[in-house]
């Protein structure tokens, strides 16, 4: 098992395929000058299937996310999902990703065993599209949602960040739309892993100040403690029911006590958070000849170590130099 020292057992794994992207959202990276990964730097694919293989087998995960950077861009996509659908226990796959090219690799996802997608959406109009992610692609991102949709890979669940002066005012129509189409959708609170750090916590949209928009349109009820166990997403009834919406507060309402979350970089490191300021170097120990037990021990150790929670209240606190497209997000 993955324990650490607070009684908290990872059974999740967040894996990066690649830290590049085709999108440059304004609260994710500069619109150019980032350092890419070299290829050598890369896990391949042999090595990130091997790595899951020792997380699935030897450290109890059950739940394995690929995620960048932008995953579909990764070319072997298709095959590490199959590779890792017939490890034995078999485990929940799902994709975080931007949507474009979902269209084109929905049904191939769906048929070599991906169970669900995240597909980041923050808003309906595609010139607030442009200005949030510098690129021109609403309408691929709409259609990648339908065709997972269509492929079965559901619930598909759609991630809205909302930022001052762009999409504030969306999160009804979000919901609105997002219920009239089956997707289930979570709010994601501006954290600080912005590639250039130009996060400011006084310039960010809340938890609280999402419910209030909701509740202007939506009678909104608490799911409950019990209902969520580690999830990060808080959720709310819809309107008595049956829908749902999520809120996920990493900065007003942190959910560290309950987290049960690995993450592998691109690069073969594990880190125990998203803000974590230490790596475990994987990638080195597989290319040195090491064996699935000595990588195995070489997790637990990592996982030992992990903070209580990501220490964004302490006066202390730094932005960790990898941003969330490098880690993962
Ligand atoms: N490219 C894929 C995508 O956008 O879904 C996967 C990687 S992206 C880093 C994963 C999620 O992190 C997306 O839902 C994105 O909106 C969110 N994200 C990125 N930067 C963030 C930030 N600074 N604060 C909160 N969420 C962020
Ligand atoms: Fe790319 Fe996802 Fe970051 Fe947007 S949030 S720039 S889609 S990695």
């Amino acid at each position: 098992m993955l324990i650490d020292t607070y009684g908290r057992v990872a059974t999740d794994l967040r894996v990066s395929l690649t830290d590049r992207c085709n999108l440059r959202c304004t609260y994710c990276m500069p619109e150019e000058g980032l350092q890419w990964l070299g290829r050598s730097d890369l896990l391949s694919d042999d090595e990130i299937v091997r790595l899951v293989r020792v997380a699935v087998t030897r450290l109890g995960i059950t739940e394995v996310r690929f995620t960048g950077g932008e995953p579909l861009i990764r070319p072997g996509l298709v095959g590490i999902v199959e590779r890792c659908a017939a490890l034995e226990p078999r485990p929940r796959m799902s994709v975080t990703t931007n949507g474009l090219g979902l269209a084109r690799i929905a049904t191939a996802l769906g048929a070599a065993g991906l169970d669900r997608v995240n597909v980041s959406l923050d808003t309906l109009r595609p010139e607030v599209f442009r200005a949030l992610t510098r690129r021109d692609r609403h309408a691929d991102v709409i259609s990648g949602l339908r065709a997972a949709h269509e492929a079965g890979l559901s619930p598909v669940k759609i991630n809205a960040v909302l930022m001052p002066g762009l999409n504030e005012d969306e999160a009804p129509e979000l919901l609105a739309w997002a219920i009239q189409r089956g997707y289930e959708l979570r709010f994601i609170e501006q954290m600080p892993l912005d590639a250039q750090h130009g996060w400011k916590r006084d310039g960010m949209i809340t938890a609280g100040e999402i419910l209030d928009s909701l509740g202007t349109r939506f009678r909104l009820a608490p799911e409950g403690e019990r209902v969520r166990g580690s999830a990060p997403a808080e959720r709310w009834i819809v309107d008595g029911g049956p829908h749902r919406v999520g809120v996920i507060a990493s900065v007003t309402r942190p959910f560290c006590h309950a987290c049960d979350r690995t993450r592998l970089t691109a690069d073969g490191q594990v880190r125990t958070c998203l803000f974590a300021r230490e790596e475990t170097d994987l990638r080195g120990a597989l290319r040195s000849g090491a064996s699935d037990e000595e990588i195995a021990t070489m997790w637990k150790l990592a996982m030992w170590g992990k903070r209580a929670g990501s220490g964004l209240d302490d006066p202390s606190f730094l932005q960790p130099d990898r941003p969330m497209s490098a880690i993962g997000g």
